[in-house]
């Protein structure tokens, strides 16, 4: 069939019973015809469908494709075209997926299904149908979303184990590298640029950024972030109110969202376009909070505020954790009445305080000092009060130190101050300081001042032989002394120089 015979066949007969059938057809069906060298093409035949389908009055078409053409997606035209001219030449069916312009404007996929024939003159025709499968596509999407959704809870789920694993399983002293990794894990997880988590005083009026994960060449800020005021950020203040009283996670989508003011400018300045902060809470109080930012606008997930506030909850968990142990620590190592540390803390501090002294030759001495007559003290103001006046003592001896000192109850009211880089006179000054604070202090119980006085021997390494390893030598030379000057009367102290009364 040539192409004016085919054009005769199909523009006649407009009652015919296959123009009928073909017009009760929803799909478009189509006798198209391309030119032997490929420049001229028009449809032969064209149901009216495509008229109400894109818009396109089948009279155009007859005498050019074009306006078909110009209906496909920019996208996928050159590969249609392709399509074509391979099925031209090896005459083989034509079958394509294509998005085209419907009627509304948008655009909606079409299948196209179509056989060739070659024609005497060279030119083809293919007979065929397109078909609108939107709807498969609309499909096909869904299900390849939730395909996507349930690989990525599954993944979310199995990474939120594995860290939980990991927390159980931490080492006592190992939080902030598990911490650090943490951040890194969930930073990479959810394709953010930067993760980290901030303490705060527990007046709320600090900040602090304690741990920090960000992406490949994005600039770290923890050290600028540490110790922050946030009394300057009147916004910020608000946000921290928030999580602090409401529990509320802070999402801010874009940087614009912030009113103008210091907080924009610094997070304008650190290059941040969108962030999520989520409070941690230790022991039901909010102690800081756990956050991502993004440096380039993105889309979040629905539900990100939520798994954010699973891995919040991780981390409280192992925060919470971590200061339990901390604290079991710190009792097993500090005496309860005056809180001072004690004897168990103390020995290996000396021991090790003895080999720095000894690997760098800084001075190093140690003052014992026991409380003078104090179980009259006891007998006449009871054990409590004697207690009391045991407390005081001890808050003393850290008034009257530096916080380098190691100050420790030694037992009952034994006291031993270990003090390192001061001279044997410094030393002196600053133990007879410490008899004079207790003799001039009025140690007041239900109203009547309790007179104390406290005796000291003191011991320096400079006075032995050798720089002992293990500080027994040291502490029987300040007991010895301590004797001495009991002996000497009391309240008074017992040095390589012998007595001095201060
Ligand atoms: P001296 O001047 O020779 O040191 O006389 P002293 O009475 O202080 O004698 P000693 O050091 O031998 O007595 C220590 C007393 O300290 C005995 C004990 O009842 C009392 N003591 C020890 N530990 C505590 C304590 O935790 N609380 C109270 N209240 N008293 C304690
Ligand atoms: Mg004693
Ligand atoms: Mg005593």
């Amino acid at each position: 069939m040539t192409e004016q015979a085919g054009k005769r066949q199909w523009c006649a007969n407009t009652d015919s019973p296959l123009r009928k059938l073909v017009s009760a057809i929803p799909d478009v069906l189509s006798t198209y015809w391309l030119s032997a060298d490929g420049e001229a093409h028009r449809f032969l035949f064209i149901s009216e469908q495509v008229q109400s389908l894109l818009g396109i009055a089948p009279d155009i078409l007859r005498e050019s494709a074009d306006a078909l053409f110009a209906a496909v997606h920019p996208d996928d035209v050159s590969a249609v075209r392709a399509s074509i001219v391979e099925s031209a030449a090896a005459l083989t069916p034509w079958e394509y997926q294509a998005r085209v312009k419907v009627k509304a404007g948008h655009y909606e996929w079409f299948e196209a299904h179509a056989v060739p024939e070659r024609q005497g003159d060279g030119s083809t025709i293919w007979h065929g149908q397109y078909h609108n499968i939107q709807c498969y596509k609309d499909l096909e999407h869904t299900l390849r979303e939730r395909e996507a959704e349930s690989a990525f809870q599954a993944d979310f789920q199995k990474l939120i184990a594995n860290l939980s694993t990991q927390f159980i399983n931490l080492g006592f002293g190992t939080i902030d590298q598990c911490v650090t990794e943490l951040l890194k894990t969930i930073g990479s997880f959810f394709e953010v640029d930067r993760a980290y988590l901030y303490e705060f005083s527990p007046d709320y009026r600090v900040m602090d950024n304690t741990h920090e994960w960000c992406s490949a060449d994005v600039q770290p800020l923890i050290d600028d972030q540490r110790n922050v005021p946030t009394d300057d950020f009147e916004w910020w203040k608000c946000k921290i109110n928030e999580m602090v009283s409401g529990n509320r996670v802070i999402f801010v989508e874009e940087i614009e969202q912030i009113p103008i003011g210091p907080e924009r400018t610094m997070l304008e300045e650190q290059g941040v376009c969108s962030m999520f902060c989520v409070p941690v809470r230790v022991r039901g109080v909010v102690t800081g909070f756990f956050g991502v930012d993004s440096i380039r606008k993105r889309a979040w997930r629905e539900d990100q505020a939520d798994l954010l506030i699973i891995v919040s909850s991780l981390l409280s968990g192992a925060l919470e954790r971590n200061r339990l142990e901390s604290e079991l620590l710190n009792q097993s190592i500090r005496d309860p009445l005056t809180k001072l540390h004690n004897r168990r803390y103390l020995m290996p501090r000396l021991h090790e305080m003895l080999s720095r002294a000894s690997r760098y030759g800084e001075p190093f001495a140690l003052a014992m000092f026991d409380l003078d007559r104090f179980k009259q003290i006891n007998d006449s103001i009871g054990h409590l009060g004697g207690d009391n006046c045991l407390r005081h003592f001890a808050d003393i001896l850290l008034e009257q130190t530096r916080e380098a000192d190691v100050v420790a109850r030694f037992g009952g009211e034994e006291f031993v101050v270990a003090f390192s880089g001061i001279s044997p006179a410094g030393v002196r000054r600053i133990v007879g300081r410490i008899l004079c604070a207790v003799r001039n202090h009025d140690f007041v119980l239900e109203g009547q001042v309790v007179p104390l006085t406290v005796s000291a021997g003191v011991a320096d390494i400079s006075e032995l032989d050798v720089v002992p390893t293990w500080p027994d030598p040291l502490i029987r030379l300040a007991d010895d002394r301590l004797y001495a000057a009991k002996q000497a009367g009391r309240d008074c102290l017992v040095d390589a120089l012998g007595v001095s009364r201060i």
